[in-house]
């Protein structure tokens, strides 16, 4: 079969309808830095900007079809991974992953809609950090994210973060992004942790606004980069501008 050898991004996630997050905000990242996306739809979520109406799962086997189609139709140079929103759906998405060790993955372990629903079951935790996480190249978990992955307290200060953090990355992924926007001192401190190396630290001053998907938005700016060959760090520090400019000036390209 002819493969398009354009290099694309895969992007497993899930549908918004209102566009502030998902895949809507996957693709736009992407495209403004000349990547193409493929898909596999994990869900599709009934949702305005503040609260979400439904969730409709899609079933295990189609995600993983998806993924092997895209990765069949063309040249996958990255994935990308947002909302799973099952056991079930993390253990397909894991099962495909494992027969491409070589593509770098970027995955961002959303848990909850930005309007607060809760988009995975708690049960989910253990198979995220069992049999997914350990295929990934790059976690990028926020503060709240970490503390339900590691079973402890939402980190107040750095050094809680990167304790956390380690323990991510002692699953076995080559690095753990730990997004400090959540946190509530006046500079935004993101930690990058990769094993083997000291940790990065992406300090900026906070931003007064807010937007949704910024998480999807610096995942998948991430994943843009890794596809375009760039190393783990740049990729990082590429991706944090990207989000720093979107949250500063709006919407504006
Ligand atoms: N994916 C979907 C489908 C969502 O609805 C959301 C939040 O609403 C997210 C991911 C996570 O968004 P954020 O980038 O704000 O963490």
């Amino acid at each position: 079969m002819a493969v398009n050898a354009d290099p694309h991004v895969l992007v497993v996630a899930g549908s918004d309808s209102s566009g502030g997050a998902g895949i809507a905000r996957d693709v736009e990242t992407l495209a403004a830095f000349g990547v193409r996306a493929c898909l596999a739809v994990t869900a599709v979520t009934v949702q305005t900007h503040v609260a979400v109406d439904h969730v409709e799962m899609m079933p295990p086997r189609l995600i993983a079809e998806q993924m092997l189609a895209a990765l069949t139709a063309n040249h996958i140079s990255a994935v990308k991974i947002g909302m799973l929103g099952s056991e079930d759906a993390i253990g397909a998405v894991a099962a495909v992953l494992k027969q491409y060790p070589n593509v770098p993955t970027v995955f961002d372990p959303v848990m909850a809609a930005s309007s607060g629903r809760a988009l995975l079951p708690d049960g989910a935790i253990g198979v995220m950090r069992n049999d997914l996480i350990p295929l990934c190249t790059l976690v990028t978990p926020n503060l709240i994210e970490l503390a339900i992955l590691t079973g402890d307290e939402q980190a107040q200060g750095e050094l809680t973060a990167r304790r956390q953090g380690t323990v991510l990355l002692d699953d076995a992924c080559d690095a753990v992004l730990v997004k400090g926007g959540h946190g509530s001192n006046s500079r935004s401190v993101d930690i990058l942790l990769r094993r083997g190396q000291v940790p990065i630290r992406f300090d900026a001053p906070r931003l007064l606004g807010t937007m949704r998907g910024t998480g999807c938005m610096l995942a998948s700016a991430a994943a843009a980069w890794l596809a375009l060959g760039a190393p783990i760090e740049e990729s990082v520090r590429k991706a944090k501008q990207l989000v720093h400019r979107r949250l500063r000036d709006g919407h504006a390209p």
